[in-house]
């Protein structure tokens, strides 16, 4: 199940304590001094709260060190800023990628820059882009990703080929699912599209936990059984 009440990182009861004290921010790893945290001791500051989905999703992606995609993925769809259905993920799925791939390969300085990259490619795809122009938000994702990850430019050879192939090939794989849209099942697809082709190509192995969907709850359209993601709950 999505954490709708308790703590947003695993779903305990939050403690509220008469004794503030200093305590290392999940999202943000800033120290700040607070009253609560959750039952396993998550706190998740005031600035990070406030602030909107994708500088909750950059915030986090620049400090976490996971190398999973699909674990950070999933946490931050916990997170009440990713709404069920959404442009941010349009940059969540860039920004998964490219955590997990830096924090993979060593190269933190490189992780953060490219994820502001991201961040200011992504946020030029609306809302609705799947149906609108044919071309879902996630998938696009992932050719920001591939393009990011090899520095293509419109005038490259290698790099551009790989960008453009791998924005077709998560398209696919998302249009072969069929409507209507689902930004989880999208994202996940997207995901695991992107790390597949990573391994073929650069033989970067990410970890990836199992993509189990907690969100059909949420979601009106949720073609439940037909969904690969789906799981009872
Ligand atoms: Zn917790
Ligand atoms: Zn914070």
């Amino acid at each position: 199940m999505a954490h709708k009440t308790g703590c947003t990182v695993c779903g305990s009861d939050l403690v509220y304590s008469d004794r503030p004290r200093l305590s290392t921010c999940f999202i943000c790893k800033n120290e700040v001094v607070t009253a609560v945290t959750c039952r396993k001791d998550h706190f998740i500051c005031d600035a990070c709260h406030s602030s909107d989905a994708n500088e909750l999703i950059l915030q986090f992606c620049e400090n976490t060190h996971q190398s999973d995609p699909v674990a950070i993925a999933r946490l931050l769809m916990n997170q009440p800023q990713v709404k069920m259905h959404g442009p941010e993920h349009h940059f969540l799925v860039p920004a998964v990628l490219l955590a997990a791939y830096y924090n993979h390969t060593g190269d933190e300085e490189m992780k953060k820059l490219k994820l502001y990259k991201a961040k200011f490619r992504a946020e030029k795809v609306p809302g609705g882009f799947c149906g609108s122009h044919g071309n879902c938000g996630a998938a696009v994702g992932v050719g920001i990703f591939v393009s990011l990850i090899t520095g293509a430019t419109p005038l490259s050879g290698k790099s551009w080929q790989l960008a453009n192939r791998i924005t077709g090939r998560t398209l696919l794989m998302i249009a072969d699912k069929g409507g209507p849209r689902c930004c989880k099942r999208d994202s996940f697809t997207a995901i695991a599209e992107a790390s597949k082709f990573i391994q073929e190509e650069f033989s970067v192995s990410l970890p990836l936990s199992e993509a189990r969907c907690d969100f059909s709850s949420l979601n009106q359209q949720c073609l439940h059984a037909g969904c690969s993601f789906y799981q009872k709950n």
